[in-house]
Formats: C-alpha cells, sequence, structure tokens
C-alpha cells in the first residue's frame, strides 16, 4: 500500500463527513524541518529539542541553539514549529553534564525535563533566549514537558516572559506573538486543568510518558509492552476527559504520542473527540487515508457505546468495526 499512501500524504486529512484532522510532524533534527514541505503534514507539532544536546559532544550554548532553530523556522516556512524546551536529565546521559545523569531507579520520573529546567535555571535561560531571538517577526511557539502542576507551568512560563522583557529592554527585534503550550505527560496535571486550561495557549498531550504513568508501567520494558495496550479502556476514558475539559474551555489539544500515528489508535482518538495529532512523518501517509475513510459520527457513536460497556478486548472489538466499515 505504500503507493497508496504515498498518494495520499498530500490530501487533505478530511473525514467523509467533512471533519479536518490536523495532522503535524514530531520532529528534532534541522532535516526533519526541511523534509517537512515533502511530508504532508501541516507542521512541526513537537519538536524535540533535547536531540541536539544528546548528540553534541559539548553542552550546545545559546548560538548553537540559535543556529538550530533559525533553520528549522526558515525551512519550515509558513507552517507552525511547536519547539518544547529540552526534556533532559533522567536516563538520557550527558557527558558534559555529568550531575545530570544520576542513578536514580527510577529515571523516568526522576530529574527530568521541567524540572531539571527549572532548578537549572541559566540553561533555561539560554534556550529561552535562543528560542525569541530565533522568532525575531515570528510567532514563537513553545512548550513545557513533563509538567505535575500547574506552578510548574507558571513559573516556566514567567521565565520566559522575563528573557521576553530582556530582549525588549535591549531594543532586540521580538517574535510578532508567542503562544505557550503544555504538555499533559503526568497524570496529576489532569486533576488541575481547571486552573491550567485559562493560561495556556494550547495543550499538547504526551501519550507515551502519560501511558506509563496511568499504568505504572515502564514504556522501555519489553515484557509490559503486550500488556497495556493504547486502546484500554482506562486510557480512552482518562484521554477523553482532557479532551471535553479543552474543549469547554476553548482550548486546541493535539495528541503527540506514537499512538497517534497508528491508524487504529488514531480512529479511537477522533472517536473520543481528538482533531490535531503530531506523528512520525512515516505515518501521515497511513493516518491520512484512515481519516479520509472514516465518518466521525460514525466512530464516536462507537467510540461511546464501546467506553460505556468496555469490551474485554478492546483492540479486536475496534478492529472488528473498522474492517466492517472499511476503514
Ligand atoms: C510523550 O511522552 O508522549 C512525548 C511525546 O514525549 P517523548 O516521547 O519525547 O517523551
Ligand atoms: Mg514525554
Amino acid at each position: 500500500r505504500r503507493a497508496e499512501f504515498a498518494a495520499v500524504r498530500n490530501l487533505p486529512a478530511k473525514t467523509r463527513d467533512g471533519v479536518e484532522i490536523g495532522v503535524m510532524v514530531n520532529a528534532g533534527l534541522a532535516e526533519d524541518a526541511v523534509a517537512l514541505a515533502a511530508s504532508g503534514a501541516d507542521g512541526i507539532g513537537l519538536f524535540r529539542t533535547e536531540f541536539q544536546f544528546l548528540i553534541s559532544a559539548t553542552l550546545p550554548g545559546r548560538d548553537r541553539q540559535l543556529r538550530l532553530y533559525t533553520k528549522v523556522l526558515e525551512a519550515a516556512g509558513d507552517k507552525p514549529v511547536i519547539f518544547r524546551t529540552v526534556d533532559i536529565g533522567g536516563d538520557k546521559a550527558l557527558p558534559y553534564l555529568a550531575d545530570v545523569h544520576d542513578e536514580a531507579e527510577n529515571p523516568a520520573m526522576g530529574w527530568r525535563a521541567l524540572r531539571l529546567s527549572l532548578d537549572r535555571s541559566t540553561l533555561m535561560k539560554a534556550q529561552a533566549r535562543a528560542l525569541i531571538e530565533a522568532s525575531a517577526g515570528k510567532v514563537l511557539r513553545v512548550m513545557f514537558p513533563m509538567i505535575s502542576e500547574p506552578w510548574e507551568y507558571e513559573e516556566a512560563r514567567a521565565l520566559l516572559e522575563e528573557q521576553l522583557e530582556w530582549a525588549r529592554q535591549g531594543h532586540r527585534k521580538l517574535p510578532k506573538r508567542v503562544e505557550y503550550g503544555a504538555m499533559l505527560e503526568v497524570p496529576s496535571l489532569a486533576e488541575m486543568l481547571d486552573q491550567l486550561l485559562p493560561r495556556i495557549d494550547f495543550l499538547s498531550i504526551g501519550t507515551n510518558d502519560l501511558t506509563q504513568f496511568l499504568f505504572a508501567a515502564d514504556r522501555s520494558d519489553p515484557r509490559l509492552a503486550e500488556r497495556y495496550d493504547w486502546l484500554s479502556p482506562a486510557i480512552l476514558r482518562f484521554l477523553k476527559r482532557v479532551l471535553d475539559a479543552a474543549r469547554a474551555a476553548n482550548v486546541p489539544v493535539r495528541i503527540c504520542g506514537e499512538m497517534a500515528g497508528r491508524p487504529l489508535e488514531a480512529m479511537a482518538l477522533i472517536g473520543i473527540g481528538a482533531e490535531n495529532v503530531s506523528i512520525t512523518p512515516a505515518a501521515v501517509g497511513p493516518i491520512k487515508a484512515m481519516v479520509r475513510s472514516i465518518d466521525t459520527a460514525e466512530v464516536r457513536a462507537r467510540l461511546d457505546a464501546v467506553l460505556a460497556k468496555p469490551p474485554r478486548d478492546m483492540r479486536k472489538a475496534l478492529a472488528d468495526w473498522a474492517r466492517r466499515h472499511s476503514v
């Protein structure tokens, strides 16, 4: 079906009943932004800025970050890029930041991402300045990873706003506008959405981390890979509550974990109300093909029914239904 997917990649991601699904891609390198034009995607929904840190022998300072972000924004052209501040620490070894790599027993829930960025604010400030400068005259879209409580978002945002003020006072050219986003990948944040939603421009759900924390199941342990399914009623019900809350608050949501790049999973996500995904570039064709084959009203009715009375094997139930409906 390779040729078929290639053909569908540049067609609109529109369902049979006319609902547009936003399809963006996950990226981390300048080359990914160059490949964006041919990918058929609407933009970069998750730019993992830690890639540059992970592949560098020395700490990438503000200048190197600035060069990368400038290149990415130039290559993306009119298409939006959402930069995620670094998710380093935990089990990601960085030779030049020896104390950041700790021997914690549970590095995934350790000192990583925003937790580390807020404690090491010089690192975060350098990144903020690079993002601001690279976005001069453009829209800066930035989001923060691994937020557990709204105050962490507030602190990260305040730090960015301070750097904006610093740039303003230095009469530097500023971004046209800044859009702030929060990643929801730690379940505790879902309980605090009433506090968070009025403060953000967009929400991004990281289902990779979210699932491992929701199920208390290490995402990197192959022995657990088959055990907890993305199509389990627990995760779908959880996500639906988040999507409903965001819709009620008029805040756009994008699902950016690997789950959204699989057609059956993405169909289920649309069935619980998702309208935007950010996926691996190779999945753009298959996801668009699925989107163009479904009727959202039908899929939503199906998801409502299976979530009200979950079958023992949700995956099989949804796969059978999809086959019967030529998805
Ligand atoms: C996620 O956790 O789902 C996510 C998108 O972020 P990462 O995979 O980079 O942790
Ligand atoms: Mg994550």
